[in-house]
């Protein structure tokens, strides 16, 4: 509908109108439009703004009917509580894209042992809108996400779960090597000589085929490479770039390490906003003294309890459109460490925007470079940059990449993770946490982390203390 160009960003009711006045009224439409010219031919349209139309209006095509992690996430704990609570044991499973952990997943794939098909539509379709249901699969509609159960016998359910986790490349591969060691494979199972092979386990059917495990996380591609001692959210002991009621977050320093502290973690390392995103409160110069003021107290106050938890003074510092910081050398040296960031100016061209963002880093007080592509997952795509010389600059400098744990974000890119591993870089798992509830996202920056095969050694905050962190850090020319 023409509603739905509303999703392609720069198009307001203005342009709309008269994209609608042109028979353009649907974002497949406005595609085919910009490719025959059409668009480029309408008043206030030219053949770049064309062309940047097309690239949107595709962005929200893909966008359509995914969804996020987080969402994804409480979806599958929904129907694999309902379903084992309802039978009274463990026998409903993820599987497909959610348990592999990609950061939006379509479908939400699970996988059911030992329940007859029927009797699984009996019992869901008070829950479900029931779709269809073939060889053993139930497809089903669930406020609009689609979902998809296929039911297994216990015996064979390890072979039935590598190939519905997927995805596509490793199933490939799996398929072959059943192959060429004689197995025939049909409907989900394994067969020798006519015979079927039991496999209870994922492992005891790798095992067969004399393959290694791999974590779901890392079935992205046919051939991933095993990691000893890949890193796992117990290592993770300090909560890092968190804001308050300082700038933009709803509950103040005080609560936010009560909340850390119940969480069992051993620091937390605040970040409020700087002076330049005012529309966030951010902090003026006076005002990071005062706040530092205040960190000393509660410092302080856990020193008198006998409290070894740590908190540091940090500040998300916006990175301005030259690339300097925006707050003076020796405001910056106050502080512990910063996490710089980019949060306005997000057209620049691809070269501008990367130099700004390599002066940045090189900046000696630039600790950690936060959410590094700006992206929005679903909502904005990144901004033009170019990835490999920023880590490139990240690995030179020592500065940290940031893995911003917030679903809307998981930024940098998991794939780019892999790259910047490779040139030695570091990494900081950050909630970004604007509430204490927010310092949860964490496990979806973990499970970025564990699809990129990162360990605990490659993630400054699986230091046990805050002077360990600190310690990983670029250290700060001169401390006031
Ligand atoms: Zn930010
Ligand atoms: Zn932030």
């Amino acid at each position: 509908s023409v509603r739905e160009l509303f999703l392609v960003s720069g198009l307001g009711a203005k342009k709309v109108s008269a994209l609608w006045a042109n028979d353009i009224d649907s974002l497949e439409e406005l595609i085919m439009a910009a490719d025959d010219g059409r668009i480029e031919a309408i008043k206030g349209f030219s053949s770049k703004s064309a062309i940047k139309f097309k690239a949107s209006a595709e962005f929200a095509i893909n966008s359509k009917n995914r969804m996020r992690l987080d969402e994804a996430w409480e979806i599958s704990e929904y129907f694999i509580d309902l379903i084992n609570s309802k039978f009274n044991k463990e026998i409903a499973f993820e599987a497909g894209s959610f348990r592999r952990k990609l950061e939006t997943i379509g479908d939400l794939d699970f996988i059911i042992k030992d329940l007859a098909i029927n009797e699984l539509v009996r019992f869901l379709q008070d829950f479900v809108e029931i779709v269809k249901e073939e060889d053993n699969r139930l497809f089903a509609n669930f406020n609009g996400r689609e979902l998809s159960f296929l039911s297994v016998d216990k015996d064979y359910f390890g072979w039935a779960w590598l190939l519905e986790t997927g995805n596509g490349d490793y199933r490939e591969m799996l398929l072959a090597r059943a192959q060429s060691q004689g197995y025939r494979v049909k409907d989900w199972q394994l067969l020798k000589d006519s015979k079927l092979v039991k496999t209870t386990s994922e492992q005891e059917a790798l095992d067969l085929l004399d393959l290694p495990y791999i974590i779901p996380e890392r079935r992205e591609i046919a051939k991933p490479k095993p990691i000893e001692n890949i890193i796992e959210l117990k290592d993770i002991h300090g909560l890092v770039h968190n804001h308050s009621t300082w700038s933009d977050a709803v509950a103040n320093i005080r609560e936010m390490l009560i909340a850390a502290q119940d969480r069992g973690y051993n620091y937390l390392a605040m970040a409020d906003h700087s002076k330049t995103s005012y529309y966030a409160n951010g902090l003026s110069i006076v005002r990071v003294y005062a706040q530092a003021k205040e960190i000393a107290e509660i410092r302080a106050e856990l020193k008198k309890q006998g409290s070894d938890f740590g908190l540091l003074h940090g500040i998300e510092v916006d990175i301005m459109t030259d690339g300097s910081l925006d707050y003076p050398d020796e405001v910056l040296a106050s502080l512990d460490y910063t996490v710089v960031s980019v949060h306005q100016n997000f057209t620049l061209s691809k070269a501008k925007q990367t130099d700004r963002i390599i002066k940045a880093i090189s900046n000696p007080y630039a600790s950690i470079l936060g959410h590094l592509s700006g992206r929005l997952l679903l909502r904005r795509p990144p901004y033009e940059i170019d990835q490999d010389a920023i880590i490139d600059a990240c690995a030179q400098t020592g500065t940290i990449i940031e893995i911003n744990a917030h679903p809307a974000r998981l930024d940098m890119d998991w794939r780019y993770l892999i790259k910047a591993k490779e040139k030695g870089c570091k990494f900081s798992i950050n909630p970004d946490a604007h509430e204490t509830s927010g310092f949860d996202v964490v496990k979806f920056g973990l499970m970025m982390a564990r699809k990129a095969g990162l360990q605990a050694g490659d993630v400054v905050n699986t230091a046990p203390t805050a002077t360990n962190f600190l310690a990983q850090l670029k250290e700060f020319p001169f401390k006031l």
